[in-house]
């Protein structure tokens, strides 16, 4: 890679009812909550990747086992238009919650599904809560997976050390406020509001001017199909990725065409 180059990194989840229904067991019971994660496939899917593929973006999209083996068209469409396909776990569970058993098994039914439906194994993993739990790091290498978009201590990718030794994961991080989900996640919770699409827009406009001045730091925005495949917030995402085509060294990049440039120190 170009030392010039400013790596900008979509990291898309398409949860569908996954991710309620792994957030709490009793959501299976509730069709019209599950039904906000199902807008990603009914209607949020074809715009979003018309959106990218119209701005000339190969992203990466995290999908959870469970929807790879529902919606195999789906991702397969994703697939097919040229994006990374990274696994989000089988029932998106997080794995604080689970045993190491639960843990490893979720994790390779995980991979497995998607391996299915692309006939490419995944290397990219997001934890379906951005936590690990102590046995997290061991499973993943054990898995093959070698890139992990979950920490959030730094502007820049890096690799993950265990005693002492630089090993094989590559973290590309990320943080709240570059994720949709903050300003956009809304399930009749008493207490969370929605907020105006410019609040998002705001605050990933100056965070990726900030960091296009950082040396060596780049910008990795977290996305939801089901949250930001509604047509206001294309719109917006629309505008942000003309904002940032205005930079020169901007490169929209896959989570492995990033990670091949973190050196094994
Ligand atoms: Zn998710």
């Amino acid at each position: 890679m170009n030392k010039k180059t400013f790596p900008v990194a979509f990291g898309i989840d398409f949860d569908a009812e996954a991710s309620w229904l792994g957030k709490d067991p009793d959501n299976a019971n509730k069709p019209v909550l599950q039904s906000i994660g199902r807008y990603a496939v009914e209607e949020g899917l074809t715009p979003l990747l018309d959106l990218l593929r119209r701005q000339d973006i190969r992203a990466t999209f995290f999908v959870p086992g469970y929807v790879a083996d529902h919606y195999p068209s789906s991702v397969q469409a994703i697939h097919a238009a040229g994006h990374e396909i990274g696994s989000h776990g089988y029932l998106h569970r997080s794995p604080p919650l689970l045993s190491i058993d639960e843990e490893r098994d979720e994790l390779m039914r995980g991979i497995e599904a998607v391996s299915r439906v692309t006939g490419e194994r995944p290397v990219a993993w997001r934890s379906a809560s951005w936590e690990f739990s102590d046995r997290t790091i061991p499973l993943l290498i054990e898995a093959g997976v070698t890139i992990s978009a979950n920490f959030q201590d730094r502007d820049r990718p890096y690799r993950h050390v265990r005693d002492g030794k630089a090993i094989s994961l590559v973290e590309l991080p990320v943080h709240w406020h570059l994720a949709d989900a903050p300003y956009f996640l809304y399930g009749g919770q008493p207490g969370r509001i929605l907020l105006p699409h410019s609040a998002a827009f705001e605050v990933w406009r100056d965070e990726f001017s900030g960091l296009y001045e950082r040396p060596g730091a780049y910008f990795h925005l977290t996305l939801h199909v089901q949250l930001i495949g509604h047509p206001g917030r294309l719109r917006m995402l629309e505008q942000l990725i003309k904002f940032i085509h205005e930079h020169k060294r901007a490169t929209f990049m896959k989570a492995s065409e990033i990670a091949e440039t973190v050196p094994m120190v």
